[in-house]
């Protein structure tokens, strides 16, 4: 069930109830193996869904290991590395968003 936090799975994949932890890639974000969604952690507790997806050149780092209850935020429009400080409230605003990035 959607409740605006990750613990570390690909957001996009756990709405089809699929928990895949998210790797850390060549670019220091988190990326999906599967889906290949980006994130990124530049606040403390905040986990920002990236509008790019990645290009599956990954690590050996889970995000399983280093992230509980972070609130799942947007990127800003102008820096894919920040928050732009939004939390998503409804699962639908999760999905629009994963749509269109
Ligand atoms: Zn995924």
């Amino acid at each position: 069930m959607f409740d605006g936090f990750s613990d570390g799975n690909c957001p996009q994949c756990l709405l089809d109830d699929k928990k895949i932890p998210l790797v850390v890639n060549q670019m220091d974000f988190w990326e999906c193996p599967v889906c290949r969604l980006q994130c990124v952690t530049d606040r403390v507790s905040v986990l920002s869904i990236i509008r790019e997806r990645g290009n599956g050149l990954l690590k050996d780092i889970l995000a399983t290991d280093w992230i509980k209850q972070f609130i799942l935020s947007r990127t800003d429009l102008n820096n894919i590395t920040k928050s732009d400080g939004s939390k998503f409230s409804e699962e639908r605003e999760l999905r629009e968003y994963l749509d269109n990035h």
